[in-house]
């Protein structure tokens, strides 16, 4: 007789729905050469040099742990660069590390997963926007706290108006995303600015997760002392002492695969977070880190601009029949289901499923069905035969379902 795993199991598995993505994979891998626009990751090749420094470090026998919180040379490099983009002490130096501290972690989900850890625990709540990247909400919820949808419709903007009401006493954090996952909306400047002048006043933490922060299309950034770059409210005078800031290499440099992000912030929260990461993660995989080093010196505008133009083929042959918005950043476009779907972003995602085309319906990232997510992640002529087949089934009437 076998274990009664329905007993053995945590209420923490019980309570967890499996992710509504892990659906879409298994349905399109019953598919014959689909056209796939539910694609999460990039679809061009790690930088040679960022390869050749990972195969190398293998090679060269770096195949043992690193700290916790990262190899130094890598966690030096981020920590420069923040301090760089934002203004932020140094914290590769001593001084600077007193103000920010700075970690390598196992991909972006990990450093989320650690943030929630740090800081929540049964009735907290922590403010996430709706439609949201997957694991947001199931994280809070392992972590035994409570992830409070924002509703961003119609712009997709987490603005300081729309948090505000939703602030209670048991609000530890605010959860930003911009560029957004699903709808690739980046906030200004000025959004960025009012989102943690409220925090600050309600005191309770901002975490912005950047993962998409170099894919920010020029019309989405703005200019700053040290160029055009993506908003963040990182870049607030102080913005140091309550912002956390999670970064990603696995989008920008195509190597989702390797699961590095890493994190910058106060000393307070990232320290505890290190303690939670010694004692589950223990360290990202040290040649892949070594790797990532090789990151800074990429060149990645030739990739930003094939993006862009993705994005703007999208955007024009979509926003004749439905509701667009446009994409300020990543490689999505989350569009309303048009009325003749019965404004239904499973009816639209099945109708393209008959048609080999696989989207993901907006019910995954969202409390509503009303959107569907297409991403651009595929090579222009997939695209552009995706593209053909959602045109034709918008502007004919679908048979009746
Ligand atoms: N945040 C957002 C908004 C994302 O879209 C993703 C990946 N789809 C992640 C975090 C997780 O990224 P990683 O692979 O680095 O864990």
């Amino acid at each position: 007789m076998g274990l009664d795993f329905s007993r053995l199991l945590s209420e923490r598995c019980h309570q967890l729905a499996p992710s509504g993505i892990r659906r879409i994979f298994e349905l399109s891998a019953t598919l014959t050469d689909p056209i796939n626009l539910s694609i999460g990751q990039p679809d061009f090749p790690v930088p040679d040099a960022v390869k050749r420094a990972a195969t190398d470090a293998i090679e060269n026998d770096h195949n043992g742990y690193s700290m916790t919180t990262g190899v130094m040379a890598l966690r030096n490099r981020c920590a420069q660069h923040i301090a760089q983009d934002f203004g932020w002490p140094d914290g590769s130096t001593v001084a600077g590390a007193k103000d920010v501290a700075v970690a390598v972690t196992t991909g972006t989900s990990g450093a989320l997963f650690l943030m929630n850890m740090a800081l929540l625990g049964a009735g907290d709540e922590i403010i996430v926007p709706d439609p949201y990247f997957v694991a947001y909400p199931h994280q809070a919820t392992i972590a035994g706290g409570t992830a409070i949808r924002c509703d961003t419709y119609p712009d997709f903007k987490m603005t300081a108006a729309k948090v505000e009401p939703l602030i209670t006493n048991r609000t530890k954090a605010v959860l930003l995303n911009s560029p957004g996952n699903p709808s690739g909306v980046v906030m200004t400047q000025r959004e960025c600015d009012e989102l943690l002048e409220l925090c600050r006043r309600r005191g309770v933490l901002l975490i912005s997760d950047e993962i998409y922060d170099e894919f920010a299309y020029d019309d989405a950034r703005e200019d700053y002392a040290q160029g055009r770059r993506c908003p963040s409210p990182g870049r607030a005078p102080g913005a140091h002492e309550d912002v956390l800031v999670i970064r990603g290499f696995g989008k920008t440099y195509g190597c989702t695969g390797w699961r590095l992000g890493y994190v910058a912030g106060p000393p307070a929260l990232v320290n505890e977070m290190n303690k939670l990461s010694q004692f589950s993660y223990v360290c990202a995989p040290t040649p892949l880190q070594l790797g990532a080093i090789a990151t800074f010196d990429a060149d990645m505008s030739g990739v930003l601009s094939e993006y862009a133009f993705r994005r703007d083929m999208v955007v024009k042959r979509l926003s004749k029949h439905a509701n667009v918005i446009r994409p300020g950043g990543a490689f999505y476009a989350f569009v309303e289901a048009p009325p003749q779907f019965g404004h239904s972003g499973t009816q639209v995602f099945e109708a393209a499923l008959e048609r080999n085309v696989v989207l993901i319906p907006g019910n995954v990232f969202s409390d509503r069905d009303t959107h569907f997510r297409l991403s651009f992640a595929t090579d222009r002529q997939k695209l552009e035969q995706g593209l053909n087949v959602l045109d034709e089934l918008f502007a004919g009437t679908p048979a009746a379902r």
